[in-house]
């Protein structure tokens, strides 16, 4: 009786760790497989496991679509963000701009980099609202497009966003 008294906890431990474990590896970019148009610099790395790390608190319970991202300021401090969507699907935010807002609203004004990361074959560029507030912050920033299976692209916000309209306009 005492045996099994002991064996249950030690049992639901043990299930406990294997499913973190398991949940865990299937969220870590395997860096050795990694693909791209660019070599990734370590800053870039980390920008992509965070922003993968980030996707797991998106709120997508309409179109299931995770996204995570991350954002490097100028600063050199990473700031995080995922997909925010609202039963009233206009008002949905997603990741990249919460990121950005994020690390506006922390004190910062320029971006450097940011980070987009999501399940899909290939890689996910921004939609047209994240490109034009990415460009507000950051008219040189790398942008990271990257899947959960290590493939990505790095691209300028100018290259995604020609003939933009920024603050230079006015
Ligand atoms: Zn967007």
């Amino acid at each position: 009786m005492k045996a099994r008294l002991l064996a249950s906890p030690i049992i639901f431990l043990t299930i406990l760790f294997v499913t973190a474990s398991c949940k865990d590896s299937s969220q870590k970019i395997n860096k050795s497989r990694m693909s791209g148009s660019n070599d990734l610099t370590k800053i870039y790395i980390r920008l992509i496991d965070s922003a993968t790390k980030v996707r797991n608190n998106a709120y997508a319970p309409y179109s299931k679509f995770l996204a995570g991202s991350a954002v490097l300021a100028e600063s050199g401090v990473i700031y995080t963000g995922c997909n925010v969507e609202n039963a009233s699907y206009g008002l949905t935010n997603c990741a990249e701009r919460t990121a950005i807002f994020k690390a506006i609203s922390a004190g910062e004004k320029k971006i450097k980099a940011i980070a987009i990361v999501s399940d899909v074959p290939d890689f996910d560029a921004p939609c047209g609202a994240c490109r034009q507030v990415i460009y507000e912050f950051g008219k040189d920033a790398d942008v990271i497009m990257a899947n959960l299976s290590g493939k990505y692209k790095i691209e300028k916000i100018s290259g995604l966003l020609p003939y933009a309209f920024g603050p230079e306009s006015l």
